[in-house]
């Protein structure tokens, strides 16, 4: 059962914890990182010192342990007022359960607890120019030397690039490597042969610092290596596409939320001198709000009902962890959790756009100017459509497995 009581409370206390986003110094600071394509560091600060950063890591690492339904208040709470902020946080909180999972040394373990405590910001470079939206499929390899790992990898575009204090690279483990052994490795920034190209002159997401980057590792040192390549992929579609996807949609249900609000506010304020009556008291826009406010709700129900589900699920993967049943387990995994999270991403970044361009219809022209919220959120929402695994790909992974023909990495090569 749902429990209503807990995501309520939980709700409340991330609300609170984060008015002060609402502040004009932290909303002229995130005004400023759309117009300059520069990441919002004091609003990373902010929000780590409000306590609610590690919303979704396990209290073992020092974490809050609220689970994906923690994650998805957080991010489209951020979203209503920076969905540049919340993309940052749902790249580096999609990592989050990964690592924590795959820490198996002391010094890995300290170094997990130190991103937590410290509010250091992970960057999560999976997609590459060769294989483009199909994040599952990595062109780079790794070079093994002794318990070291060295390789070259070309990223397309990195949230946080040339930002964040770590990147998780995954490479796979060898030239003749499949493209589910990976190897995931936490480098640090300060790792000699990382580069940065300059922030993307963007549509949308401009505060987020996305920019392509290179790696030319050399023998980076197995302290910086997280899990076993045989159990990578599974431990990744088990521990950070869950977030990453559940995320994404958070983070455009956010967007479409702030749209519906302003345009509620503005109908109801905005009055014709020559009827003297407001927009509000027209039919034909009494019907549009409760058109953008049914959508709305639809996705809010899927996005908890997922949420839900991810937590479910998590909690009995870690249970068969714990048991040495994991790979039992994850081979038999749900088809119906999947379809959700890849349909749920797509109708999250449609929500978010169609909400947004019915908010620019009722707010008129100042909300087609720069500076007008709603002006950021329509440029905001149409990055999503994009982001791996663009909708058109979700679409056919979802069919897929509709009609029983399987996913991509259980053929290796597709
Ligand atoms: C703001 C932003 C931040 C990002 N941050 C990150 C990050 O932190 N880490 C990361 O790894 N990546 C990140 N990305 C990259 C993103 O996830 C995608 O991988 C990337 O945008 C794919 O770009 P591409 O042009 O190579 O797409 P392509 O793979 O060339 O796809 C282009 C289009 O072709 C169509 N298409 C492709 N394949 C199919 C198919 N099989 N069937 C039907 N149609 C198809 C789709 O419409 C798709 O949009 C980010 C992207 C954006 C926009």
């Amino acid at each position: 059962m749902f429990d209503f009581d807990r995501f309520a409370s939980m709700s409340e206390q991330i609300k609170e914890a984060l008015v002060g986003l609402k502040s004009d110094n932290l909303q002229s600071i995130i005004d400023q990182a759309d117009r300059d394509s520069h990441f919002p560091a004091e609003v990373i600060q902010y929000i780590h010192q409000s306590g609610v950063m590690a919303v979704n890591s396990p209290q073992s690492f020092g974490g809050m342990g609220a689970g994906h339904a923690g994650l998805v208040i957080l991010l489209s709470e951020i979203a209503q007022h920076s969905p540049a902020t919340a993309q940052i946080l749902c790249m580096h909180l999609c990592a989050m359960p990964f690592i924590c999972r795959q820490a198996s040394s002391e010094a890995q373990t300290a170094l997990v607890r130190e991103i937590l405590s410290e509010g250091k910001i992970c960057a999560f470079p999976m997609s590459e120019p060769g294989t483009g939206n199909k994040l599952w499929h990595m062109s780079s390899f790794g070079v093994r030397e002794g318990d070291a790992i060295s390789f070259n990898a070309v990223k397309s575009i990195v949230t946080s690039a040339g930002v964040a204090d770590y990147y998780i690279v995954a490479v796979r483990d060898g030239e003749l490597a499949s493209s589910n052994e990976l190897v995931l490795s936490l480098v640090p920034a300060t790792t000699p042969g990382i580069e940065a190209k300059k922030a993307m002159d963007s549509l949308g997401m401009r505060g987020s610092s996305s920019a392509p980057m290179t790696f030319n590792i050399k023998g980076l040192s197995s302290d910086y290596i997280f899990g076993d390549p045989e159990a990578s992929f599974a431990m990744l579609m088990a521990y950070s596409y869950p977030p990453y996807m559940l995320g994404l949609a958070a983070v455009y249900y956010g967007i479409a939320r702030r749209c519906y609000d302003i345009a509620c506010d503005h109908v109801q304020k905005r009055r014709f001198s020559d009827n003297n009556l407001t927009l509000s008291e027209h039919e034909t826009v009494q019907a549009k709000i409760a058109h953008m406010r049914f959508q709305l709700s639809s996705l809010s129900a899927w996005l908890q009902r997922t949420a839900q589900v991810c937590d479910e699920v998590e909690q009995f993967l870690d249970h068969a962890r714990q048991n040495g049943q994991f790979f039992d387990v994850i081979s038999q995994s749900d088809d119906e959790q999947f379809i959700d999270l890849v349909g749920l991403k797509v109708v999250a970044s449609q929500t978010a756009e169609a909400l947004a361009v019915q908010a620019l219809d009722l707010c008129g022209g100042q909300a087609y100017c720069r500076g007008h919220a709603v002006e950021r959120f329509l440029r905001d929402a149409f990055a999503g459509r994009l982001q791996g695994p663009a909708n058109a790909t979700s679409e056919v992974l979802a069919g897929k497995l509709i009609l029983g023909l399987g996913l991509p990495w259980e053929q290796d090569g597709a």
